[in-house]
């Protein structure tokens, strides 16, 4: 059994996407500054690409930066919307404390350069409130950066009501979107989104590849000087081959969004009602408002890193958190945020699903994790001892 549960770390890149991107490396290989004919496909192939990608989110290309990846993209948005802020003598930020560490690790950094970060704790169902995020919005702020949907626990945040908040306020907005883009239907304009950040390798598009949405008028930072690629706002040889395969990748996410929106919900619903027999366990973040893969659980007593090893020895690639902390023994800034005290914030896991999912890879699933919870917490003194009504269940 071979059972790959972990696309919000990255997805396996489609066949269409591959397709795309092949003849970039091989006859088509020009670069895309040079003036002769197959320098001139590249380029063509380039601003073929910008349009399909700002046609997905109903931006204009030009308004369309391709990057590295959703780390570049993030990074810009807030450099960018910084440093036009601290012009203005405005350096307060608004965000949120489940944000990816791209924003956050930005974030900080700033403010050893002399910046105000005000991180807002979400509701314990892992939604920001809007009226806590527009009371906290000051004359010197310069940006409100929150996330469209979170990559541990899969919540997705109310954008348009944020976006609305914002440009009644005049603050920029910033939204990373790493994981909504391909997901969900997303509308720049009418969510009142000022910069999104995308990475490919989040919708069957290829790894080290993205883009920044940035609306027309924004005068963005370069984070790399060179020569005058994407409108001299990032040089360097563009990702050609990497950029039309992000875009086949985004076409063919789009089309087929709703059919896998609505495949993906039911088998979520299904992982949900398995794992919740398991008992003290708890889903982590909002039951509905959740991306239609993403199934989060904490099981009391359980060490994360055991489980998901266990898992892995049974065939089933899942994650206890982001990809990002797996590694370190720090709990998930998360599930933390969202109320978690640090042992159950141990005990997480994280299954999500790829469109390919099938319910008898669901059922799987939940068999295996039923065996390996009840194993690990057999070992568990912890367990013992809770068992035994030394200390209290939290869940
Ligand atoms: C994966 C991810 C990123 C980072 O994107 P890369 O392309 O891997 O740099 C940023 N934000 C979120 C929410 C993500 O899930």
């Amino acid at each position: 059994m071979k059972i790959y549960a972990d696309n919000a770390a990255t997805t396996k890149m489609s066949k269409t996407a591959l397709d795309a991107m092949l003849p970039f490396l091989t006859e088509i290989y020009g670069n895309p500054s040079s003036l002769y004919e197959i320098g001139q496909r590249a380029k063509e192939a380039l601003e073929e690409a910008r349009a399909t990608v700002a046609s997905a989110i109903n931006a204009e290309p030009n308004e369309i930066y391709f990057t590295s990846g959703g780390s570049e993209a993030d990074n810009q948005a807030i450099r960018s919307a910084a440093v036009i802020g601290a012009r203005k003598g405005k350096k307060h930020i608004v965000s949120t404390a489940i944000e990816h560490h791209a924003v956050l690790h930005t974030l900080k950094k700033l403010e050893k350069e002399g910046f105000e970060i005000t991180l807002l704790d979400p509701h314990e169902n892992g939604i920001v409130r809007p009226e806590e995020l527009a009371a906290a919005i000051r004359d010197d702020t310069c940006l409100v950066t929150v996330m469209y949907a979170n990559n541990e626990i899969g919540t997705i945040q109310p954008i348009g009501e944020i976006g609305a908040i914002c440009k009644e306020r005049g603050v920029y907005f910033h939204t990373d979107a790493v994981q909504a883009v391909g997901h969900l239907p997303i509308d720049v304009k009418k969510e009142k989104i000022y910069m999104l950040s995308a990475s490919a390798h989040k919708f069957h598009g290829p790894k080290g590849v993205g883009f920044l949405y940035a609306r027309k008028g924004i005068l963005l930072s370069n984070l790399i000087e060179g020569g005058a690629q994407e409108r001299g706002k990032r040089a360097g040889t563009e990702n050609v081959a990497g950029v039309a395969a992000m875009a086949a990748a985004l076409k063919e996410a789009v089309d087929n969004m709703s059919a896998n929106a609505a495949r993906l919900t039911a088998l979520r619903g299904r992982l949900i009602d398995g794992l919740s027999q398991i008992p003290h366990s708890a889903l982590n973040g909002d039951a509905e408002k959740r991306l239609p893969g993403n199934v989060s659980f904490c099981f009391e007593g359980i060490e994360g890193e055991s489980l998901l090893l266990l898992l892995d020895d049974k065939g089933i690639s899942a994650s206890s958190g982001s990809a990002c902390t797996s590694g370190s023994l720090d709990p998930s800034h998360v599930l933390l945020a969202i109320g978690r005290v640090h042992d159950v914030a141990h005990g997480s896991l994280r299954l999500t699903l790829g469109e390919d999912a099938t319910a008898e890879q669901v059922d799987d699933i939940i068999e295996a994790v039923k065996e390996v919870v009840s194993y690990l917490r057999g070992m568990s003194p912890v367990w013992r001892d809770l068992m035994n009504g030394k200390g209290r269940f939290i869940l």
